[in-house]
């Protein structure tokens, strides 16, 4: 009988997420919890107890005792902590977004080769049911708009806009686009911190297609919108209610009179009609998907669905768009 491989893992940071990376890994088949471990070591214990693991007191001995790791610290730490796993020669899962900086990114993925781990960035949202639902699409987008609005929350603030929210929108534009950034416009205004907290880039890639972002964390009520528009076909998501849309442009047969006299517009002396599909959004547990996923790809069934590398993409691309909104308002 065939036995489970468990890789043995920890989890370093165990505030608002860090807690449910450890539900899981204790949850996963292919995962064994080893132990958590934060600063806050009384936050630590109350985790650990509730997933029935040990709360290591120093993070070298968690690191002695495991394979892997998630970094669930505040972004400001994911570079000097991930550091430390990396050396230690642990894979690591690190939360998104990669770093604060593109220089602790790249020195991080140096590191990465040197000693032989893998490095898997938590942008959740490729796992996104709504847009996994396009999988089946043939993509090549023209435009797309992408809306990310949140009521105001303390957490996350201490990043700019741009890298809490709309580095999200980012690293899912660079996967569905796949073209280097040929310009970008990008302004953007503070509201509620000293930072910048509304913020807008339209970024026109190498292959032609334009998009424009908008992210705000002062806002009454969430948003979550895509639009995809492409030759004869148009996509739209609403990541909140999980809903994907599709209309598509067909020429109606000529052997199908029904259809021709159903067409409501004729292009070029064809006649046109529109259809709307909606595909099937399969319910999943993004996170677990996620972790399962990085598991995986430490033991070599599975490769990372957001790598270093790519994480380190959206960070530059993220923190461009910032400078750029930073020397507008200056
Ligand atoms: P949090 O403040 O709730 O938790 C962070 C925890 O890390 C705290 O318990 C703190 O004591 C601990 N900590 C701080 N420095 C540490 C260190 N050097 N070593 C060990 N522990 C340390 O923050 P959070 O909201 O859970 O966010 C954590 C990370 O997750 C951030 O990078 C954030 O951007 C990211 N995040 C990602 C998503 C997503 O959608 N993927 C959502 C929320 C947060």
């Amino acid at each position: 009988m065939s036995r489970t491989q468990r890789t043995k893992v920890g989890v370093i940071g165990v505030g608002h997420l860090g807690q449910h990376h450890a539900k899981h890994f204790s949850q996963l088949p292919h995962a064994e919890l080893i132990g958590v471990y934060d600063i806050d070591q009384s936050r630590a214990q109350i985790v650990a107890e509730r997933y029935g693991t040990t709360a290591y007191p120093d993070l070298d001995l968690l690191l002695r005792d495991c394979e892997a790791v998630s970094v669930v610290t505040p972004t400001r730490q994911h570079a000097v902590v991930a550091k430390q796993c990396i050396e230690a020669g642990k894979h690591v899962f690190i939360e998104k977004p990669i770093t604060k900086t593109v220089a602790e990114a790249d020195l991080l993925l140096t590191l990465a080769e040197q000693h032989k781990v893998l490095i898997q960035v938590g942008h959740i949202e490729r796992l996104n049911p709504a847009l996994l639902a396009l999988k089946d699409l043939s993509l090549n987008p023209k435009f797309i708009e992408i809306q990310r609005l949140a009521p105001y929350n303390v957490r996350g603030t201490d990043v700019p806009v741009v890298l809490d929210l709309m580095i999200h929108d980012i690293d899912i534009l660079l996967a569905l686009v796949n073209s280097p950034v040929k310009n970008m416009h990008a302004s953007g205004v503070s509201i509620m911190t000293d930072s910048v907290d509304i913020a807008n880039v339209r970024i026109r890639f190498q292959n032609g297609t334009v998009a424009n972002l908008t992210s705000s964390r002062v806002a009454k009520d969430k948003v979550r919108k895509i639009k995809i528009f492409q030759k004869d076909l148009y996509i739209t998501i609403d990541f909140l209610l999980g809903l994907t849309e599709v209309y598509r442009v067909l020429e109606a047969h000529e052997k199908d009179p029904q259809a021709i006299m159903t067409a409501p517009f004729v292009r070029n002396g064809t006649h046109k009609s529109i259809t709307y599909e909606k595909p099937p959004v399969k319910k999943i547990d993004a996170l677990r998907m996620e972790l399962a996923n990085f598991i995986a790809s430490v033991q070599g069934r599975e490769t990372p669905i957001v790598d270093g590398k790519a994480g380190r993409e959206a960070l530059d691309v993220a923190i461009r768009i910032h400078d750029m909104i930073i020397e507008d308002i200056l």
